[in-house]
């Protein structure tokens, strides 16, 4: 077999084979196929496609590329939540312990962020102590005895997926839907969970801009979950509007905290709920109305925080700060943005509200940049509400206040003010298993 036939069988619109798949993939990740031509079978594959057999091909042989965690040491349903990436997300800090108090069992690898989008390994490494890096061990340990346990990706996962990915960061093939979909599912079929839940946002902040996109997208993760023998479903929400009021490590921590108190804004609460509801409903079969019942009951008689404190006590970090979020550390600097006019918000572009955090400190242009866990954004005003000329929209933080005209020169482009109110956009689009 050699690359040159199959760039080309690519190249002229055909549909490659399962072997010419592993081909590829073996090959690059061996070193016995340069950057060059990989490079170019992506660019064949972003303007030609592949079709639903060569994409679950793809995640297979990305999946075999690496380890594949075995959880068999845990005892229960353990189920696996993904999302696709969007701006002020931090349902996992607050579905995961909700799922977990009603008996879920959560033993997740979770992510960095990734440019304008935040990552739930930051959001918890800014609790003092926490430790995303534990060993496989203690791994199983505190799922087995708190139910709970979230960490880094580490070991030798998907090492395909990851030379692939960082390929394609640097040529322009990300926004490729069965490289997507391929990349994420391999990465959650490895990490062993029984049943997968995913978040596949949608909106100006999130990798699908439309809902047809995200459909698909959707579909497609979920055929490849079910075809591997693990129990997928898929929500399809909204990410055109930040979720919540909070972006920012510290300050998105705080507010997921405060939700779990039951004092949440409504958007975060209901897509939490409603994710907790739909892990809950993987694990044990019973009806979404139920699961929704005992999602908010785990709120209100605090099981659910407490299983975030437990949850921060075995991984190293100190729970005070989960019954106590005055400590936590505050930004030095603050400045206010304001509306320039009077009228009604009608947008609040998420994917400039994001960057606008990462040039506050809160996120990194370089992979090797430090966090301020301290910056980021508090919305007072988001779509739909009204504003007077001089009224507060938003107040930034930062620990260098060098940072703020260029988040504020971002944040000037996020906010369009019209006169009339616009429709109320719906958070849960759509669901697909
Ligand atoms: N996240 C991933 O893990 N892979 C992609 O291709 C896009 C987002």
């Amino acid at each position: 077999m050699r690359i040159t036939d199959i760039i080309r069988k690519k190249r002229d619109g055909l549909a490659l084979s399962e072997e010419e798949i592993c081909f590829f993939v073996n090959g690059y990740v061996n070193g016995e196929i340069p950057d060059y031509q990989i490079a170019a079978l992506l660019m064949a594959i972003y303007f030609n496609d592949m079709n639903d057999d060569e994409t679950v091909f793809l995640t297979k042989a990305m999946l075999n590329s690496g380890e594949k965690v075995d959880l068999s040491n845990i005892d229960g349903v353990k189920v696996d939540k993904h999302s696709t990436g969007g701006v002020g997300d931090k349902t996992t800090l607050i579905c995961a312990p909700i799922a977990a108090a009603c008996g879920v069992k959560i033993a997740k690898m979770s992510g960095r962020g990734l440019g304008h989008t935040g990552g739930t390994v930051d959001k918890l490494e800014s609790i003092p102590g926490f430790n995303t890096s534990i060993d496989r061990e203690r791994f199983f340990e505190t799922v087995n005895k708190t139910g709970i346990c979230v960490v880094g990706q580490s070991g030798n996962l998907c090492p395909a997926d990851k030379k692939i990915y960082a390929l394609r960061d640097v040529t322009e093939t990300v926004d490729k839907i069965c490289l997507i979909a391929s990349s994420i599912m391999s990465k959650k079929l490895a990490s062993g969970s029984d049943k997968i839940l995913l978040d596949v946002k949608v909106g100006s902040g999130a990798f699908m801009k439309d809902l047809p996109s995200a459909e698909k997208l959707a579909d497609t993760m979920v055929k490849i979950g079910n075809n591997a023998g693990k129990q997928t479903k898929a929500l399809i929400t909204n990410m055109d509007i930040p979720l919540g009021n909070a972006v920012g490590n510290n300050l998105e921590v705080i507010e997921a905290i405060e939700t779990l108190n039951g004092n949440g804004p409504e958007d975060l609460t209901l897509v939490s709920v409603e994710l907790a509801a739909n892990m809950i409903n993987l694990a044990t079969g019973e009806s979404i109305d139920i699961c929704r019942e005992k999602a908010k009951n785990a709120i209100k008689d605090k099981s659910a925080l407490n299983k975030l404190a437990d949850m921060v006590k075995y991984q190293g970090g100190d729970e005070s700060f989960i019954y106590d979020t005055s400590l936590f550390k505050k930004a030095t600097y603050s400045c206010d943005f304001v509306s320039r006019k009077d009228g009604y918000i009608v947008k609040t572009d998420a994917e400039k509200c994001g960057i606008a955090c990462v040039y506050l400190g809160a996120g990194r242009e370089k992979k090797e940049d430090k966090l301020d866990n301290t910056a980021g954004l508090i919305f007072h005003k988001k779509t739909g509400d009204k504003v007077s000329c001089g009224e507060v929209i938003s107040t930034l933080y930062s620990c260098d206040d060098s940072l703020f005209d260029s988040a504020i020169n971002e944040l000037s482009n996020a906010f369009e003010i019209g006169d009339k109110k616009p429709k109320k956009q719906e958070l849960i689009l759509k669901i697909a298993e």
